[in-house]
């Protein structure tokens, strides 16, 4: 097993993840840590959350036979996105650097399942399940077990070699292969950047998220009103917020992606809100199209731009592109706008 173990990660490396650790399944020290958040609500609505129990931090129960995670990591920070430079410009959006590109939820899966073939292929039956970003999967503390990096105190996987601009996925096994070391210790130290920098104040203490308060659930999970004291605080962020991650020192270790479908669509990388707000439904759907961004769906693309227009100084043409939306059928982007419009005219 000790080969197959080096072999895993060697095909690993072949397939584009930079990293590949292995761990048991026993996340009992993450379980109560994990129960709790959700005890206090915070994970907004996110249900799904709740959904299956204790299966999250039990791998066996969620798939009989599980004795081994394989957990793997894959850069996906593109080069050259200006980011400074469009959080700074208030009339265009920002959208989080992870969704510049093809949605990494197909790549991600399709190498993992790459990856479990060709373990299957070496040694003949074996039961796996790849997953990512798609059940009940506590990813951040598993990869933290399997040696992959430590959780920051933003509650992201940082690596101290490459910082903290990575997907995770992982493969359920029921091979004994040998566990990797886990890391047990954050090197975040006395540093405070990511809760100091947080622009609603979601890292409400140490390594610990209200989700609720945080931009990349209001803008991306969340279906319904955005909360009127957190609007102005969103800024010009329609899509996700990485504010934690650019403060986070590690991060001058982050490498570059090498997948091409990573690499930013150039109408989202420094788009202008008016231009975006003015999209159809269909437009929406054609420029969105294999885009993580399409799963919000055209309503809340709007309310999200609303409320970043809203956030922008005053200008006529904000004012006109809004009022062209003062009709439209959804009562949820009718709200924002009119918020918005107050906000630019009071
Ligand atoms: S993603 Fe943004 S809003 Fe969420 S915790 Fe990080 S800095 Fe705060
Ligand atoms: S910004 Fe500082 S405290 Fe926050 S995760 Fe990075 S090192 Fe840790």
């Amino acid at each position: 097993m000790q080969q197959l173990s080096q072999d895993i990660k060697q095909w690993g490396r072949e397939l584009g993840f930079q990293q590949i650790g292995i761990t048991d399944t026993d996340l009992s020290r993450y379980e109560k840590r994990f129960l709790d958040w959700l005890a206090l609500g915070l994970h907004g609505k996110m249900e799904y959350m709740e959904k299956h129990g204790i299966k999250r931090s039990r791998p066996a129960e969620l798939i009989p036979g599980t004795i081994r995670i394989i957990s793997a990591r894959m850069d996906y920070l593109p080069p050259n996105t200006d980011i400074e430079k469009v959080l700074q410009t208030p009339g265009k959006g920002y959208i989080s650097r992870y969704a510049l590109g093809r949605d990494y939820h197909r790549l991600m899966r399709k190498r993992l399942e790459k990856l479990a073939q060709k373990i299957h292929a070496a040694i003949g039956e074996s039961g796996y399940r790849v997953f990512c970003d798609s059940a009940p999967v506590l990813e951040k503390p598993i990869a933290e077990k399997a040696g992959l990096g430590w959780i920051g105190k933003h509650t992201n996987l940082i690596n101290s070699k490459a910082g903290s601009w990575f997907f995770l996925g992982e493969i359920y096994t029921d091979l004994p292969l040998p566990a990797d070391e886990p890391i047990t210790k954050s090197h975040c130290g006395s540093c405070t950047a990511c809760i100091d920098i947080c622009p609603t104040q979601a890292i409400i203490g140490p390594y610990q998220l209200n989700a609720q308060r945080c931009i990349s659930y209001l803008t991306i999970e969340l279906r319904e009103s955005i909360p009127l004291e957190l609007r102005p605080l969103i800024g010009n962020r329609i899509y996700g917020c990485d504010d934690c991650q650019i403060v986070c020192p590690w991060n001058k270790f982050a490498k570059h992606t090498r997948e091409q479908d990573f690499y930013p669509r150039q109408h989202l990388l420094a788009p202008e809100l008016i231009e975006l707000f003015s999209w159809t439904e269909d437009e929406f759907l054609q420029k969105t199209e294999g885009s993580a961004i399409r799963r919000i769906g055209h309503e809340c693309w709007l309310r999200n731009i609303a409320v970043a227009l809203g956030n922008a100084p005053y200008s006529a043409a904000a004012v006109h592109a809004l009022r062209e939306r003062l009709h439209h059928p959804s009562a949820l982007v009718r709200e924002h706008v009119l918020w918005a419009l107050d906000q630019l005219c009071r």
